[in-house]
């Protein structure tokens, strides 16, 4: 891995330049927050952006998957506490059971018909092994909110 300072604006620009056309064409809106302040976080750029990716691409699935067919809608965004940046990405998608929410980060654990099962559990491990961790609340029908919390650099 190859560490470096990663800017968190950046990082989530870039996500989202990558996902952006693909949402659009699956009639879903990805809603990027600026950021109050900068912030600078330790870590391996490409890891970081594909815990991003996997993210942004489960929430596509999940506001195309759901029943009622209101606008798919996605929220990036990032705020600081204390000496920790929270990234966020919330959808308004089909939302998970208790039963999915268990066992979420478990390898090769997936819901979809040609799914690996893997994008959560390896985004776990990367972020877990660059001092932060995941949270996940979820409604289902209503949507879905992960937060991923990184040691800032001070
Ligand atoms: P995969 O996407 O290949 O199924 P993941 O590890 O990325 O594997 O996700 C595991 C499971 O978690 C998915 O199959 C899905 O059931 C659930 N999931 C993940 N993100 C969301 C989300 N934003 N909304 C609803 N369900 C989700
Ligand atoms: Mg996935």
């Amino acid at each position: 891995p190859q560490v470096a300072m990663i800017p968190v604006s950046a990082l989530l620009k870039e996500v989202v330049l990558l996902t952006e056309s693909e949402a659009l064409m699956k009639g879903c809106e990805i809603n990027f927050y600026p950021l109050q302040e900068e912030m600078i976080i330790s870590g391996d750029i490409k890891q970081m952006k594909q815990v991003v990716l996997n993210m942004i691409r489960n929430a596509m699935e999940a506001v195309t998957d759901k029943i009622d067919d209101s606008m798919g809608r996605i929220e990036l965004g990032a705020s600081r506490e204390g000496a920790e940046v929270r990234i966020f990405i919330s959808d308004n998608g089909k939302g998970m059971d208790i039963c999915t929410l268990d066992r979420l980060f478990s390898p090769f654990f997936t819901t979809k018909e040609n799914g690996t099962g893997l994008g959560l559990s390896v985004s776990d491990r990367i972020i877990k092994n660059h001092g932060g961790c995941i949270s996940v609340s979820s409604r289902v029908n209503e949507g879905t909110r992960f937060v991923i919390s990184l040691p800032l650099i001070q």
